[in-house]
């Protein structure tokens, strides 16, 4: 009989930035039991794939598994951590545990989802503890751009393993505790087999600043500003909120909160306390009624998004914000990639309108919440794992991070991709089988498979076009009435001057009226000469071919 191994398998967040999916599973390869940790989304960039809101981690494996699935461990409240729980939860109904911020976040995201069902939370304290079949997880405090972001270190009897999530050392993080190095130690003291850590920032030298340091920045820009001052930032940054409100008491300004999102994370922070000792904000009606140097307005829309806070403010058709010459607007944030032309342009308007706008290209407003490589080495050294497999990251991240563990003394170090099944224990470190794995995307109200041609046929249309012919003919294959013909993202006339239009009908009755007899009987051929014929004469002008539908209806 097999015994039992500890196995470790990512769904998600391998390779790339964003979705992640763990699972834990241990047991022998007949039967595992498994953990789920983190459940995220990615975000589509419009260009690649029009019309998909968010990207999700293909899940069959784990709907294949549920009963033996104990249960789904949530990190923290990001939603490359949280994002696809509202889609994929119900498919798979486990019980879900995370902190408090976390659940109530994740609830207020819940709540405000058109139509989304109720999703049970179980929480557990900070720095809490959940025994589950045979994984006894511990939360361990990190810091991190978020309240209440835990590392996992989870026991089973096969061995100890360290999922970091996403973490930072902070001495000085506004919110919550530092990262515990004194329970990470313990638990290197204890030995773990494995560490599975972050790589977002592996390829940065050194440490990242402290919040506190942002914080000052933030305090100095906000007190010299000398009319409206916006500051935009992660909705869910609450130690960065509280940096901002701070600043804005300092200078005797009042804070308005600008965006759904925002708000939000707001009243979940009250709740939870993470807000407790910080002045009331003010609704975003009364902006219009505060003199410009006694306003701040907290803004969503730090990536761009075109529908936020901001891009509308930018565009100057926000209904209670609007700013003007003098003003000053800071980027408290990073421009996440692929957002960047989003982001160039917010700037872009808001410089048109004589607004200053400041970034972290010219002053410490924001710092990253992942480890540089000096922390990445503290981390190592305080865990000692026996294996290091490096996550939450693209393929040049995790490629730093494993050469800079090696050289850390790390004796093995695993680099992976999404579906791999690793052995972790008993024995060296494996890649033993490949999962069902792979992304779906959120189309409208319908999740879809991304090897489904819909979205290739959308990327097509939206290249070149469409057109669309209508015949119809006798069984006798003769035409009862004109051909109708409807072009679609086409260009009306080409260079000369002639119109596509007629050109396409014309094309259309002389295809019709070059087949033979006999053939013109048969709709499927009458069809594909048609479309062959339809393409061929506008790509001799156009260069381009576009999409053609032929409908042949016999009456
Ligand atoms: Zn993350
Ligand atoms: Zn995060």
């Amino acid at each position: 009989m097999a015994h039992n191994e500890l196995v470790f398998a990512p769904l998600g967040g391998i390779g790339e930035i964003g979705m992640n999916l763990s699972i834990y599973g241990f047991g022998d390869d007949r039967r595992r039991q498994w953990i789920i940790v983190d459940c995220g989304v990615s975000f589509a960039s419009e260009e690649h794939l029009p019309g998909v809101d968010l990207i999700l981690p293909d899940i069959r494996y784990l709907i294949e598994e549920r009963k033996n699935i104990l249960g789904l461990v949530l990190t923290h409240g990001h939603e490359d951590h949280m994002g696809a729980l509202i889609d994929l939860w119900p498919r798979l109904k486990v019980p879900i545990y995370a902190t408090p911020f976390t659940a109530a976040l994740f609830e207020a995201r819940r709540a405000s989802e058109p139509g989304a069902v109720e999703i049970p939370i179980q929480t557990i304290p900070v720095g809490g503890h959940l025994a589950l079949g045979p994984f006894a997880i511990d939360f361990i405090n990190v810091a991190h751009s978020i309240p209440e972001s835990n590392a996992l270190a989870i026991r089973t009897p096969a061995g100890t393993v360290l999922h970091t999530g996403d973490w930072k050392i902070d001495p000085a993080p506004l919110i919550g505790a530092p990262t515990d190095a004194g329970k990470l130690t313990a638990l290197g003291d204890e030995g773990v087999v494995a560490l599975v850590g972050d790589s977002t920032n592996a390829i940065r030298e050194g440490r990242s600043p402290s919040e506190s340091e942002v914080a000052k920045t933030l305090a100095e820009l906000i007190r010299t500003a000398p009319r409206r001052v916006a500051v935009t930032t992660f909705a869910s940054h609450v130690g960065r909120l509280r940096a901002v409100a701070e600043a804005a008491r300092a200078a005797d300004r009042e804070v308005v909160v600008v965006g759904r999102a925002m708000e939000r994370v707001v009243q979940v922070a009250r709740e939870t306390g993470y807000l407790d000792g910080i002045q009331d904000f003010r609704g975003v009606e009364s902006y219009g009624y505060l003199p410009p140097d006694k306003v701040l307005a907290l803004c969503t829309g730090s990536q761009g998004e075109p529908r936020a806070a901001l891009a509308r403010i930018a565009e100057d058709e926000h209904p209670d914000v609007s700013l003007s010459r003098g003003d000053r607007v800071i980027f408290s944030a990073r421009p996440i990639p692929g957002n960047e032309k989003a982001i160039a342009r917010v700037i872009n308007g808001l410089i048109e309108q004589g607004v200053e706008v400041i970034t972290d290209r010219t002053h410490l407003v924001h710092v990253s919440g992942h480890p540089r490589r000096d922390e990445l080495r503290d981390m190592i050294g305080w865990v000692r794992p026996r294996i290091l497999v490096p996550a939450h990251g693209e393929a040049l991240h995790l490629a730093e991070h494993a050469a800079l563990a090696r050289r850390a003394g790390v004796p093995q170090v695993l680099v992976c991709r999404n579906g791999d099944l690793v052995r972790l224990a008993p024995g060296a470190a494996e890649i033993i089988d490949a999962l069902p794995s792979g992304r779906l995307y959120k189309d409208g109200a319908l999740l879809i498979d991304a090897e489904a041609r819909t979205i290739a046929a959308r990327r097509r249309l939206s290249f070149s076009g469409i057109v669309c012919v209508a015949l119809a003919m006798s069984d006798k294959g003769a035409l009862v009435a004109d051909p109708q013909v409807e072009l679609i993202g086409l260009p009306e006339v080409d260079a000369g001057g002639g119109s596509m239009m007629e050109l396409a009908l014309r094309t259309v009755e002389e295809a019709f009226e070059a087949l033979p007899k006999a053939r013109r009987r048969d709709p499927d051929e009458v069809a594909e000469s048609v479309r062959r014929a339809v393409r061929g004469a506008i790509a001799e002008r156009w260069n381009k071919k576009p999409v053609c539908h032929v409908h042949v209806l016999v009456v």
